[in-house]
């Protein structure tokens, strides 16, 4: 027999550049993490609440583990949901590609970041099965960027230096504090009352 949720889905705040959670490296999520599949849920129902949103990591709603989604929609396009669990690059492939990136956790800010064109990729889904495939275009694009994020990397650290010039004051703003407002519940880093993964780990239950 089904469980029956208690309560609704939950949304999730977003953590925002500046919180130390979103530079450190994601461990390996192993089958028996406790609450996964809550976890995959909530994502799915924050990302979806953004409505601007196309993917989403782990580290960004506080938790430090190897997995990010892809889903949600912004007004280009609706994404097929897929999660990505202890995903590895298998190979880069193509050309590289300049295009417009932004981040849930940078807010306000846009910029042109390179990224190859296709990406082979090895992960696991929610039951653990594995997956190796190919992917392309834009979610190949999308891909590479929730990626980085297992690796403690944002989207900022890929420009090239005439790229990050015209957005480093932007994200200076950012990092002190002064964001800009969004649609989305955020949790901006201010070291008084930083989301700890303790605390987050609280909202999970
Ligand atoms: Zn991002």
């Amino acid at each position: 027999m089904e469980k029956k949720l208690s309560q609704p889905t939950k949304i999730l705040s977003i953590l925002i550049e500046g919180n130390p959670i979103l530079r450190q490296k994601c461990v390996e999520v192993t089958p028996d993490y406790t609450g996964l599949k809550s976890i995959v849920e909530r994502m799915h129902t924050t990302l979806d609440a953004t409505k601007i949103g196309v993917g989403l990591s782990a580290p960004q709603i506080g938790i430090s583990i190897n997995l990010f989604i892809l889903g949600g929609t912004n007004e280009m396009r609706l994404m097929q949901r897929k999660v990505f669990i202890n995903p590895e690059v298998i190979k880069f492939k193509g050309a590289r590609r300049k295009d417009f990136e932004s981040c849930l956790s940078v807010p306000g800010i846009t910029a042109r970041v390179e990224r190859w064109q296709k990406i082979k990729i090895k992960y696991y889904d929610l039951d653990f099965n594995e997956h190796i495939e190919l992917f392309k275009g834009f979610e190949a694009r999308v891909i590479q960027h929730e990626y980085d994020h297992t690796l403690g990397v944002s989207f900022h650290e890929r420009l090239t230096k005439d790229e990050y010039i015209k957005i480093e004051k932007q994200l200076q703003e950012i990092r002190i504090g002064n964001i800009p407002e969004v649609d989305y519940l955020i949790n901006s880093y201010d070291k008084k009352r930083i989301i700890g993964e303790k605390e987050r780990e609280g909202d999970l239950l």
